[in-house]
């Protein structure tokens, strides 16, 4: 059974009337499910972010301090605390977190290297009183550890003057926001960086972080139905720092949506424990169901082809992972369907962003 959540949310702001649904399940929290037929390489969820700040000291010489993207060669200096700069005069003009801007010139000046979690919080704690109430009220999987928080907020009470203490500002309150960040914050990159930097997690390679209200209420599953475009360098989307998810196949009404928190041609071990290490879960999905039992009965295969071949013809799932994963190691997503309704036959990556025709098997089941 589940049930609509009575909570304050903002819309996300694409498409119209939206193509998701919030509901609550008592067993798994909230997460988001089809409001109505959603076709392959339709745009299911836009999200734009209402806190975004940079993932170190060390990014602000480089990304714009408001959308992130590279910083030309005459950058357009933040007038207030001369730190962060700004790409365009667009950028200038929708500035940087109050508090942030505050803090940068003492922050930077020490000799300290800040916990990007100051970062945030200065970021968060920037935010009007109802934007901050939205990031607590989200669900977190961890808690920040008890001995550490009267460090931090003693910190970070010594960057905020007595006349910007903001409303809600008290230990409890950076507690609760920390414990936030870590399920539902996401990595802001060039998916490109992010192959050749140190990994897909961890900050390597991410320029920002980012809350995002209705993307972090998707869950995961490791044969998901959307995937993830958020190239921040994409030079053809104007709002760069939104999470664009867009559907694999057909999605019919009331189904959730699921992504894959983790590279899909990952195999299960890989993904159990970066699922464990990063997201705090053990993932219990159809996939991980069969795969988990290739390694009960390891010692059943011999190592080599001999195995692979074994566990191909035990895998139902092979074609749906082959149609979807790219060579760099992203995700194929159809193109959005044509005005007319009709469904495209283009693939496109998520990742190195290549796109080239796909021809669905005779026995297509999706
Ligand atoms: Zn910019
Ligand atoms: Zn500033
Ligand atoms: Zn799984
Ligand atoms: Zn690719």
């Amino acid at each position: 059974m589940s049930t609509t959540l009575d909570q304050p949310m903002p819309n996300p702001t694409g498409p119209s009337p939206p193509l998701v649904r919030l509901v609550v399940k008592p067993d798994q929290g909230r997460s988001l499910v089809a409001a109505g037929l959603i076709k392959p390489g339709q745009v299911v969820l836009v999200d734009t972010p209402p806190v975004l700040y940079p993932s170190s000291l060390a990014s602000l010489p480089l990304f714009c301090s408001h959308c992130f993207r590279v910083l030309p060669s005459q950058p357009f200096p933040c007038p207030s605390c001369h730190v962060a700069r700004f790409c365009s005069p667009k950028c200038l003009s929708l500035s940087h977190p109050h508090l942030l801007c505050h803090a940068l010139p003492s922050l930077i000046s020490g000799n300290d290297t800040w916990p990007d979690d100051l970062l945030f919080l200065l970021s968060a704690y920037s935010l009007p009183s109802s934007s901050l109430l939205q990031l607590l009220s989200l669900h977190s999987n961890s808690r920040y550890p008890d001995e550490q928080m009267p460090f931090i907020h003693s910190q970070l009470s010594s960057f905020i003057p007595p006349n910007l203490v903001p409303m809600h500002f008290s230990p409890e309150t950076t507690s609760s926001l920390l414990s936030k960040k870590k399920t539902n914050c996401f990595l802001l990159i060039n998916p490109m960086d992010q192959k050749f930097g140190r990994g897909p997690h961890g900050l390597g390679g991410a320029r920002a972080l980012g809350f995002y209200l209705w993307a972090s209420m998707i869950n995961h599953d490791c044969l998901p139905n959307v995937c993830l475009f958020d190239n921040i360098d994409d030079p053809t989307r104007e709002n760069n720092t939104d999470l664009i998810f867009r559907a694999l196949h057909e999605i019919k009404e009331g189904s959730e949506i699921c992504r894959s928190y983790v590279v899909l041609s990952r195999e299960y071990r890989e993904r159990h424990s970066l699922l464990i290490e990063y997201y705090g879960f053990k993932c219990k999905c159809d996939r991980c169901k069969i795969e988990s039992k290739w390694f009960e009965n390891e010692g059943e295969y011999a190592e080599g082809e001999e195995e692979m071949v074994e566990r191909e013809g035990n895998f139902p799932h092979w074609d749906l992972l082959m149609r979807y994963t790219c060579k760099c190691g992203g995700t194929l997503a159809p193109l959005p369907p044509y005005p007319d309704g009709s469904v495209s036959d283009i693939i496109e990556c998520n990742w190195c962003g290549v796109i080239r025709k796909y021809k669905p098997p005779d026995d297509d089941p999706y």
